[in-house]
């Protein structure tokens, strides 16, 4: 190296420790640019008790350090993220089992990426639960911080890989405590993630009583048949060929798709193999 580029080295690692680059990522699919983004008058009621973070945007670091330590922690958040994407729910169980510590890790990252949704679906969920009787029972597969249980009165029985509170039971959801047929609403909120997402969804059938309902959220892109994302089409016909009927399917949101079904009263006696659409995972890019 001449001494002037050894000079100007020099200078350009001084301006980036001056001027550190925080970690961000985004959605590596993005979502189409002309979507509605009309706030539903539903989610408007969010602010009053949901305690969203939606709108707050993160504070920027304020020195290097912090910088540094934000982009180690933006790195395990994708790391963990499509871990919990492309592997099994029974393997994810086993990887946190091992190191619990991760778990919070997710979380962090999974709160940061949230804060950058206008609206969040858990928010959605809980809009639609205080509208009903508050006697219903409700399960929510894939918790995370056990928003619903919080919010609303009903009993919520909270399920999660790990539990970081004492009302949250961890185990890998395809396989919880709960009795056949007890429980009147099952919610998947941004949790279908494991690539047996469909043992998650026949375990919600098996603890729901009939005419039980299940409401499912999840990231837009992956049901979006023109980026390689499922179509939806495909997945509501398996969810009722597993012994649901389609209630509503909400694409108005920019960033998140709400499903809800019904479970028929009778089960369907010609038991025919359903073909599942597989869900794209949903990665993030530094940027
Ligand atoms: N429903 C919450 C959290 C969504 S993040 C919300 O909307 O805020 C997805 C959650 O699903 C994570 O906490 C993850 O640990 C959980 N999860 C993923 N696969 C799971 C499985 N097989 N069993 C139990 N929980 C699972």
């Amino acid at each position: 190296m001449t001494t002037e580029e050894s000079k100007t080295s020099r200078n350009r690692k001084r301006k980036r420790q001056r001027n550190p680059k925080p970690s961000k990522e985004e959605l590596i699919e993005t979502t189409p640019k002309n979507q509605n983004n009309k706030k539903s008058q539903r989610d408007t009621k969010v602010q009053q008790h949901g305690g969203s973070s939606a709108s707050s945007k993160r504070p920027k670091p304020s020195n290097f350090l912090d910088a540094l330590r934000e982009r180690l922690s933006g790195g395990q958040f994708r790391m963990l993220n499509e871990k919990l994407y492309t592997c099994s729910g029974k393997e994810a169980l086993d990887y946190f089992k091992d190191d619990p510590e991760m778990f919070d890790m997710y979380h962090t990252g999974y709160q940061q990426q949230m804060s950058n949704w206008p609206e969040l679906p858990v928010n959605s969920i809980i809009n639609w639960l205080l509208s009903k009787s508050s006697s219903l029972v409700v399960a929510d597969f894939g918790c995370g911080d056990a928003r619903i249980a919080k919010s609303v009165k009903n009993k919520v029985f909270s399920f999660d890989l790990v539990s970081k509170n004492p009302s949250v039971i961890a185990c890998d959801m395809s396989n919880t405590s709960l009795e056949s047929s007890s429980v009147d609403v099952a919610v998947f909120c941004l949790s279908l993630m494991g690539t047996n997402y469909s043992s998650y969804i026949k375990e919600a059938h098996r603890v729901l009583r009939p005419s039980g309902m299940l409401l499912i959220a999840e990231v837009k892109s992956r049901f979006d048949p023109n980026n390689g994302g499922a179509d939806p089409k495909d997945f509501v016909k398996a969810v009722c060929e597993l012994g649901f009927t389609s209630v509503l399917k909400d694409f108005s949101n920019k960033m998140f798709i709400l499903f809800h079904f019904k479970k028929k009263e009778q089960v369907n006696s010609d038991q025919k193999i359903i073909k599942w659409p597989e869900l794209k995972a949903c990665l993030y890019k530094r940027r």
